[in-house]
């Protein structure tokens, strides 16, 4: 992209010579050279006192020891035009800015949530007030690694992340986790020697907090499937949604779990050491530990049929699919207030609380698939996907699928990203050289 600019830039001048006299007289001017004004130092104009909102103080109260109680009505009466005065946090900053001359009050910054602040001004003898945002700027992190133990660890310890909270590290792992929740169970299927990368964009305050967060692309390989996502949002209204190397939705008619990979305690994630596939054989369904009234989400869209108590299964739902599959989801504390026979859900609707009513020897949650009354694994199911990239849309899609791809293929010490046609294609090819030799 670089060179391709230089050289029209160096033609445009090339031109720009040739035709110096035409050019000049015609369209192409210089800007004119204002020079550089000299710094000069003058004493600011304003002092500030920067106070915090103590527990149970009002803003009236704060206020009080430096204003009058005109002024205070008055300065009141122009922050409510952004924010509730009574509704102040504890801990809330509030800035006085003071004349140097006469000492009198010419603002006061109140900062009304993370991302905002009401900047009340006198202006000539009245207060008026702005709601101006807290400044943030847009970066895109990237990483990749390969997973020792488990998808959590492996990002929390990657170095590339050093720079987030591990509030923000959280908010990470479940992005990631809602990409890949149709193809890949994190809990059960996460094998040593996966690897991941992915680019991350997120929007940064000040204090180097992250307000906004979303992956653009993002590369799983599991057990040697490479699964992609990549961000795609042809309005460019927020409303996106993920798509494969060829355009291919990554949603299904159903989720692999019915819970958060985050919510899910460690004692299962580490599961593969005391295999599935027993408790599978076990009791045909698949047992999640997690804190009792961790949210449980509907896997599919349905209709419920049960809500109650279901034997050794303690509170129990089960939801019908359009496709004749029906989930059931068992040893609930409690049922999510609204859900009850007959009641449509949506997938990822929540619907109860992981809790251990019923034969249950801890909080976990037991989830089966059934079909005609008969137990299936959920990771066998292969159901339709969603819609792919419109075919209105598939020239820019194509475009910015390219481009988030090659974030991914910048990354230090990864390689290229093949999609599976083009794998398909080059193990053919492998597979003719062969069989010739
Ligand atoms: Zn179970």
């Amino acid at each position: 992209m670089y060179l391709v600019k230089t050289g029209k830039h160096t033609r445009w001048r090339w031109l720009a010579v040739a035709f110096g006299v035409v050019v000049t007289a015609s369209c192409y001017q210089e800007p004119p050279d204002v020079g550089t004004l000299s710094a000069v130092y003058a004493e600011p104009a304003e002092y500030v006192r920067i106070l915090a909102l103590r527990p149970g103080q009002t803003l009236g109260q704060l206020l009080g020891g430096s204003v009058t109680y005109n002024e205070q009505a008055s300065l009141l009466l122009a922050l409510r035009e952004h924010a509730n005065p009574r509704r102040m946090r504890s801990g809330t900053e509030v800035t006085l800015r003071f004349s140097r001359g006469d000492e009198s009050l010419r603002g006061v910054d109140v900062e009304v949530s993370r991302d905002a602040t009401v900047r009340l001004s006198l202006v000539s003898g009245a207060w008026s007030s702005e709601l101006v945002p807290t400044p943030i700027y847009v970066d895109t992190i990237d990483a990749t690694g390969e997973i020792r133990s488990d998808l959590w660890t492996a990002v929390n310890q990657n170095q590339a992340l050093d720079s987030m909270t591990a509030g923000d590290a959280a908010r990470l792992i479940d992005a990631l986790d809602r990409v890949f929740q149709w193809q890949i169970d994190f809990s059960r299927q996460i094998r040593v020697g996966d690897t991941y990368r992915f680019a991350f964009q997120r929007e940064i305050r000040p204090d180097g907090s992250m307000r906004a967060g979303r992956l653009i692309a993002a590369e799983l390989v599991n057990s040697g499937t490479a699964y992609h996502a990549i961000w795609f949002d042809p309005n460019e209204d927020g409303d996106g949604s993920y798509f494969d190397l060829d355009g291919n939705s990554v949603r299904r008619a159903f989720l692999l779990k019915p819970l958060t990979y985050r919510r899910i305690s460690s004692a299962f994630t580490n599961s593969r050491f005391h295999p599935i596939l027993k408790t599978w054989r076990a009791h045909r369904g698949i047992d999640y530990a997690a804190a009792r009234g961790t949210e449980i989400m509907a896997t599919a869209d349905g209709v419920v049929i049960h809500r109650g108590a279901k034997g050794s299964f303690g509170n129990t739902v089960e939801i019908r699919h359009p496709n004749g599959i029906v989930t059931r989801y068992a040893h609930l504390s409690r049922f999510r207030g609204g859900v009850n026979l007959g009641t449509r859900v949506r997938q990822s609707d929540i619907i109860g609380y992981v809790g251990m009513t019923g034969l249950a020897g801890g909080p976990h949650l037991h989830y089966e698939m059934l079909r005609r009354g008969r137990q299936m694994d959920p990771l066998s199911v292969d159901l339709p996907p969603g819609d792919p990239v419109p075919s209105e849309d598939r020239l820019r899609w194509m475009g910015e699928m390219t481009a988030r791809v090659s974030l991914l293929e910048a990354i230090p010490g990864a390689g290229p990203v093949r999609s599976l046609a083009a794998a398909e294609e080059q193990d053919q090819l492998e597979d003719r050289s062969g069989g010739a030799q």
